[in-house]
């Protein structure tokens, strides 16, 4: 069973400060799960995680992360604002983008990030706009599909990301020639895998391919980063990634093709963003209306811009109806926000108790890749975000947006006025 971590007392007297919707995120989970990690690859001594920024890009979110020990992966000129205001720079930075515009290789450059090129022709492109760092790391794509020993996980032939082995061989070379010195190399082959072989299966690729490319090209390869990709269990009875073992069985790759070839102490890094947040952030939300029509609705203050997954990848994310933990489910719902799309909703034919006009449910696993991905259609603003502190406290982390922050993007006109509140 999905529990949440917050009880209906604590929602009732949180709303009455902050009135639903809104996100909220639990710092103990947050940081007991860092340490987890860290544990996990503590046999590995240049070890770090670098948050994947797009994921949940709150300051407040990455400051909790940086006194944990970890790092920012950012992917745009804002997520690098952001890890800079944060305190991030130097090596706490990754600068994993792809299209990069100009401008964000120079603000990379200046925070004196670790930048991982996308591709063979960023080389030249990042050499004329801001120059070639002496560290340097590079995205790997094998093509084909990507399997492990429990079937096919991914496409890499069909993502737009990374260069070909060949291109790697030849950039590298490039590279060194312009001045590079230190290598690193990145890859990100399935997303939200639930398998703890994907880490372990993915760096024995890496770390063959890193003794490849030492050996043919000279480079001195510091750092191979696995990137994002482990995910968490959405449903209830979903697989649950047992973060221990990932890091043995990566140990084992390592110990197995790197170490004996004299490459035992490159560092590891990883590009979480699911795993290190989703679990630890819920949708709070009120039920506003019940419909009975050829289906059974309830509709909430939440929509979609608040969660897009639902609507967009008709993700699965588990409902508690706060108070009702116990009551059996023997109503069948959809449950709906107000977008005028009918792909907005949070579930569809989903048992649950009955619910009434009133209750407050919490929508589960939205700390990742769940506010950020908000957007404005049919002028919803965004809700605000709040951290359930270790101490039981409650902290606002951002507030809502108001028909202000909607409209203000046509402050250069004075054509119209907007009524205010
Ligand atoms: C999105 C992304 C991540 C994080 O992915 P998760 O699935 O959230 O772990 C890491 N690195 C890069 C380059 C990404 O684009």
């Amino acid at each position: 069973m999905k529990k949440p971590f917050v009880t209906k007392e604590q929602l009732v007297e949180i709303t009455k400060q902050y009135p639903t919707p809104f996100h909220i995120y639990d710092e103990k989970g947050i940081r007991e799960n860092a340490r987890k990690l860290y544990k996990a690859f503590s046999w590995n001594k240049g070890f770090k995680e670098y948050f994947a920024v797009k994921a949940t890009p709150n300051p407040y979110i990455l400051s909790i992360l940086k006194e944990e020990g970890c790092g920012a992966d950012c992917s745009s000129m804002t997520e690098l604002m952001m890890a800079e205001a944060v305190g991030f720079s130097g090596d706490d930075i990754m600068f994993s983008s792809n299209a990069t515009p100009p401008e964000e290789f120079v603000k990379a450059r200046e925070l004196n990030s670790l930048i991982n090129l996308d591709d063979y022709t960023h080389i030249d492109f990042l050499e004329k706009v801001a120059g070639i760092p002496e560290t340097i790391c590079c995205r790997f794509n094998p093509g084909g599909v990507f399997k492990t020993a429990n079937g096919i996980m991914d496409n890499p032939q069909d993502a737009k990301y990374g260069f070909t082995k060949e291109q790697l061989f030849d950039g590298f070379k490039k590279l060194k020639e312009k001045g590079a010195k230190n290598f690193g190399i990145h890859s990100f082959l399935a997303s939200n895998t639930a398998s703890n072989d994907y880490y372990p299966t993915l760096a024995g690729i890496l770390f063959q391919l890193a003794v490849e490319l030492r050996d043919k090209t000279g480079a001195d390869i510091k750092f191979i980063n696995l990137s994002g990709g482990i995910g968490v269990p959405y449903k209830p009875h979903s697989h649950v990634n047992d973060i221990m073992a990932i890091g043995e069985g990566v140990r084992k790759a390592f110990e197995e093709i790197l170490v004996p070839a004299g490459m035992g102490d490159v560092a590891l890094f990883t590009e979480l963003g699911r795993y290190m947040l989703a679990p630890y952030g819920h949708l709070v939300a009120t039920a506003i209306h019940e419909k009975h029509i050829y289906k059974e609705y309830i509709g909430l203050d939440a929509c979609a811009v608040n969660l897009m997954r639902p609507a967009m990848y008709g993700a699965y994310h588990h409902i508690t109806v706060m108070g009702k933990e116990n009551v059996p489910c023997d109503h069948k719902y959809d449950i709906t926000g107000s977008l005028c799309e009918n792909n907005d909703k949070f579930a569809i034919d989903r048992m649950l108790p009955k619910i009434d006009i009133g209750d407050l449910i919490v929508i589960h696993d939205t700390g990742a890749h769940g506010f950020a991905m908000g957007y404005n259609y049919n002028g919803k603003l965004r809700s605000a975000e709040l951290l359930l502190k270790e101490d039981g406290g409650v902290k606002l982390i951002r507030r809502a947006e108001t028909p202000e922050d909607y409209f203000s993007t046509f402050d250069f006109s004075k054509d119209y006025k907007f009524p205010l509140a």
